[in-house]
Formats: C-alpha cells, structure tokens, sequence
C-alpha cells in the first residue's frame, strides 16, 4: 500500500518532535503540510524548511475542520505535552486530543489516508505493571490534574479504532514515552530541559518529590525513524506499539548526569510532587521491534543529551 513520495500533512509539524518529523519527511522526498497553532511552539523551529517547495506551512487550530486533498499519510501531534502547558488551560487540551483527532480523522477517511496517532504512555497512568506492555489497560485517575491530556489521549485512541473498525482506515496509534531533544523550548517545563537550562544557568535544580521517581528517556532521532517505518506496515497493523527507550534511571539520577555533563555547580532543591505523577515508568518495546523492522533507539543517553545541551548553550544562552 505504500505511496511513494506522496503528501503528508503533519498536524503539530511545528512543535518539537513534529519539527523534526516534517525534516526527514522533506528529506525523504514526501510533500509535507504542517498545520499548527504555535500554541506551545514557534515558526523558528521549522525556518529552515519554510523555502522549501516541498513544504507548506498552514497556521490553523485542528479543532476547526480544515479540507486537504490528496493526503497519503496524517500524523496528528497536536497536543501541548508537558504537563505546566496541558494544564494550563486543560479544557484546550482536552479539546484539541478529542475534537482535533476526530476532524483528522475524518480528513483521513475523505482521503484514504494512512492515520498515526500521537498516543502517549500516560495512558497507563500510574502503571501497575512493569514494564508497560500495550495489552495492560492502565491506571490513570479520570479526575485529577493529569487527565485532561490522559483521558483525551484514551479517548482519541478509542476514535482511531472506532475509524478502523467503522469505515477501514489504515490508523496506527504510536505511545510515545519520554522524549527529548533540540528544539524543545527553554521554558517547556518538561524535566530534561528544566535540569539543562537550571544547569547552564547555575541555578538550583527543582526536583520534584523524592526524586527517586523514574523515567526512560528516549532520543528524538530514535522516535523519528521508528514513525517512519509505521507508514511501511500492513494496514491491519495498527498498534498501540510502545515507542520509548527501556533504559530508566531516576529523575535524581538524571539530575547528577546533566550536572556532570554541563560541569555545573547547581545544587539540588526539592519540591512537591505534583499530584499524579507517576512512580514508575518504562516501556516494554518488544512489540516495536518486531513490527517496525528490528527498530530499537540507538541513541544512548549521554550523547543524546550532551547534543540538547549544545542546542540550549547554542539557542537560549
Ligand atoms: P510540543 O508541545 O512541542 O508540540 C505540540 C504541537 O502541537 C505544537 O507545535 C503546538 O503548537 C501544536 N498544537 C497544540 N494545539 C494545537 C491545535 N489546537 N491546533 C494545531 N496545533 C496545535 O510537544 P511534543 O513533545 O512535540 O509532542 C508532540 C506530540 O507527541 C503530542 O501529541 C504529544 O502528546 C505526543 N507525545 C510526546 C511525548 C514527548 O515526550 N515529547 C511523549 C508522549 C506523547
Ligand atoms: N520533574 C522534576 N523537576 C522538574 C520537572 C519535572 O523533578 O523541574 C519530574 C516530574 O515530577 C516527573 C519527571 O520529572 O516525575 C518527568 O516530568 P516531565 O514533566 O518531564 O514529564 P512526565 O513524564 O511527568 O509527563
């Protein structure tokens, strides 16, 4: 079913993962329409593609329907994803998860288009179950802070496979764990570009809780080529498949490795764990790497972080 080369519209193309999506895209030859709000991102992150003729910007809020013709693949990434900007106004992030996902994916349906849905590993919430496997149906709360983002994210998952069951679309649901990288903002709030900038500025590092919580951090890179390889699967493959790097390490150990690496002075303060934050986290990628061609994330930690840390001294120093 693979179109060669065709066009793909990227919804969120201009935030941080979707800025780097839309380049490989480019780089591969498709035509890419990135539609995005500049909600949590800005234009310089994809400057370098706005000459390009195989690449058009659309700023537009996917809440809203929007008519595009001949679409090959959607990916839909918009959605604020740290969690100070999905709670700061968290009726939008529920809003942009639920109506934005059903009006792509009906984009989708007038199109035949292949779907992928940005899904997210707070779908299992405060996971019982380690490490987190696709077929573990999760822990999240549906009223606390966290679950304008968790909840929608559910629920547009649950559109994707109404959409298949309903009309056959070709939908691919992606869980994203942890991922980090350039081009995410000085101020996303999330912990690797907190921990980055508190240290290059000499400022005390904020951890939250005990810091003995844990997360896996994966590559932007490793995500990249892993979205790609989807659009190569059968159509009846569609997920959810984990997308993460299964090595976890504590928010306290990574605050001692991104004051090494930056040969900063910080100290440690802590603060309150917000409310939900979950324990434990770490994906189980088995899945992944037998459906997306032996993919695994190649990018070990340290380097993957000392090219952020560049990014950061680079763009916000
Ligand atoms: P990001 O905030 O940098 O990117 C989100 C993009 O969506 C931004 O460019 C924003 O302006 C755009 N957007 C938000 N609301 C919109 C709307 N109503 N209409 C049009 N555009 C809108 O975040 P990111 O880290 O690049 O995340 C991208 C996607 O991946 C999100 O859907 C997120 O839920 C998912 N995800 C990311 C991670 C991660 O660790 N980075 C983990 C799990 C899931
Ligand atoms: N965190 C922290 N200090 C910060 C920012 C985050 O200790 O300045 C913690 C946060 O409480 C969580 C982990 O780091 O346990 C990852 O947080 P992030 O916001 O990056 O993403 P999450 O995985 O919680 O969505």
């Amino acid at each position: 079913m693979k179109k060669e080369f065709g066009k793909i519209l990227v919804a969120g193309g201009a935030g941080f993962i979707g800025s780097h999506l839309c380049n490989r895209l480019v780089s591969d030859g498709y035509d890419v329409v990135c539609v995005d709000n500049l909600y949590t991102s800005h234009q310089d992150n994809i400057k370098l593609l706005l000459g390009n003729p195989k690449f058009t910007f659309v700023h537009h809020d996917v809440t809203e329907p929007m008519p595009v013709n001949d679409v090959y693949a959607i990916f839909n990434l918009a959605c604020p994803a740290s969690p100070v900007h999905y709670q700061k106004n968290p009726i939008a992030t529920t809003k942009v998860s639920v109506l934005g996902t059903l009006n792509l994916l009906e984009l989708a349906k007038e199109n035949k288009s292949i779907y992928v849905q940005a899904s997210t590993s707070e779908i299992y919430g405060e996971p019982l179950v380690h490490p987190q496997v696709e077929v573990y149906y999760g822990n999240v709360n549906p009223v606390g802070i966290r679950s304008c983002y968790d909840e929608g994210k559910r629920c547009a998952e649950s559109l994707c496979m109404d959409y298949y069951r309903m009309y056959g679309i070709p939908v691919k649901i992606v869980r994203i764990f942890n991922t980090y990288g350039p081009k995410m903002r000085e101020n996303d709030g999330r912990v690797v570009t907190n921990f980055i900038m508190q240290a290059l500025l000499g400022k005390d590092i904020t951890l939250y809780g005990d810091g003995n919580q844990t997360r896996s951090f994966q590559y932007v890179d490793d995500l990249v080529e892993a979205l790609v390889r989807i659009l190569d699967t059968d159509s009846d493959f569609v997920g959810p498949v984990n997308i993460g790097n299964p090595h976890e390490i504590s928010v306290k150990e990574l605050a001692d490795k991104i004051i090494h690496l930056t040969h900063s002075n910080s100290g440690m303060v802590f603060r309150p764990l917000p409310q939900n934050d979950p324990i434990r986290r770490c994906p189980d990628i088995s899945l992944a790497h037998q459906m997306l061609g032996g993919w695994f994330p190649k990018v070990n930690l340290d380097v993957g972080l000392m090219k952020t840390i560049e990014y950061c001294k680079r763009t916000y120093l």
